[in-house]
């Protein structure tokens, strides 16, 4: 199955690279606990976790104290959210936020800590108007992701941080989709806390990382137990998985320009070819956008349809976290796309593996259906 479909869906999850599935084989199968330091085995662990630990510093340019496992993106953020505000405490949020940071602001504020939403301009950059009138009510946390998983709009973090601190307010982002994709903003900018996730670089999933920077207020934990990642993230860390991050991380910090090389040349494939179709548009700016993205919304079509009609092809039509859930993206309306076109987009995720053969091919059959369903069989 995996052999016969092209994959362009690397917004949802990237592939294991091989260098770093050989990282973690020795660590998978064995006793190994890293808490268990009371002899050489988990002491041995325990150092791999530290290696680990420092490639992910390494990548965001940070130091390894300011580093937390956690289970990914999602448990990250949530730490941060609940962890550091209490009852009446308000929280701002971009309104392009992935749901692990939307959802959980949305019910925070009705267990009694208000919500602002900031919104963008129709390019998907923030509107800065916005984040200025929010910080009129003194939120206690602005969260803000760098580049968002629909529409690869990259934000201009580092300004936001350096307002956040102007202000004296914390400030989150969800790094997922820009680690190993775009410099890190980490030691430019007083970011307070950031979240990302290990599947997202080329590692395995169901571990990342949590980023709260020294002197930064430390959350409250999420939950109680062993005491482990100094008590904030209490539980054994998967070995094999924190190595195969680590490894993932150093990989990326090495591979970063030619990663973003390579998908410029296949976004630029991808749109020559369709240049010769009518009446579709790449969603949000074409500036700052990560290369390896593409949303794209075609008139008359249905996304669900077209996908479904496109078997060869893993594709998505936004966020993985969100599909299945009805209606249009809330990150599409708030570019303030029509429904039509909302209903028409589709993610196109380019990454390491993808060539341009496939692309080729993938944009051959998808300028084949869309003119299939507009009854326009040129
Ligand atoms: N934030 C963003 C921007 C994402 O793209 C994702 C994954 N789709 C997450 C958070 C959540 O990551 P995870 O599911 O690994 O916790």
């Amino acid at each position: 199955m995996l052999n016969e479909t092209i994959f362009l869906d690397y917004q949802a999850t990237t592939p294991i690279d091989p260098v770093v599935l050989e990282a973690m084989i020795p660590w998978m199968g064995g006793p190994w606990n890293p808490h268990a330091t009371a002899h050489h085995l988990g002491r041995a662990a325990s150092d791999a976790v530290e290696v680990a630990r420092g490639q992910v510093a390494g990548l965001l340019g940070c130091r390894d104290s300011e580093i937390t496992f956690t289970s990914g993106a999602t448990e990250s953020s949530n730490i941060v959210l609940r962890g550091i505000t209490d009852e009446g405490d308000s929280i701002a949020v971009s309104v392009l936020e992935h749901a692990s940071v939307s959802e959980t602001a949305k019910v925070l504020s009705k267990e009694g800590r208000p919500l602002h939403r900031i919104t963008v301009h129709d390019d998907g950059i923030l509107d800065f108007g916005s984040l200025e009138a929010v910080m009129a009510f003194g939120p206690k946390l602005v969260s803000i992701s760098a580049v968002n998983n629909e529409i690869g709009i990259i934000q201009p973090v580092e300004e936001v941080a350096l307002m956040c601190a102007d202000r004296e307010v914390l400030f989150h982002s969800d790094i997922t989709q820009s680690v190993g994709r775009t410099p890190s903003a980490i030691h430019t900018a007083p970011v307070d806390y950031a979240s990302l996730s290990s599947h997202k670089v080329y590692g395995p999933q169901g571990i990342g990382a949590l980023f709260i920077r020294n002197g930064a207020p430390k959350p409250q934990p999420l939950s109680s137990g062993g005491g482990q990642e100094r008590g904030l993230r209490p539980g054994t860390l998967p070995v094999a998985s924190c190595v195969g991050f680590g490894a993932a991380c150093e990989l990326a910090a090495t591979r970063r320009e030619q990663d973003a090389e390579h998908a410029r040349n296949l976004s630029s494939i991808l749109l020559s070819e369709l240049s010769d179709l009518s009446g579709w548009q790449v969603n949000g700016s074409m500036e700052d956008r990560i290369p390896h993205n593409l949303s794209i919304a075609f008139e008359g079509v249905d996304a669900d349809v077209l996908l479904a009609a496109l078997p060869e092809l893993a594709l998505s039509t936004g966020s993985a976290c969100s599909s299945g859930t009805a209606g249009v993206s809330e990150v599409l309306r708030a570019i303030g796309l029509s429904e039509e076109l909302a209903g028409g987009t589709v993610r196109i995720g380019f990454g390491r593996t993808t060539t341009a053969g496939e692309v080729r091919t993938a944009t051959d059959l998808i300028r084949e259906r869309v003119r299939m369903f507009r009854g326009n069989l040129l």
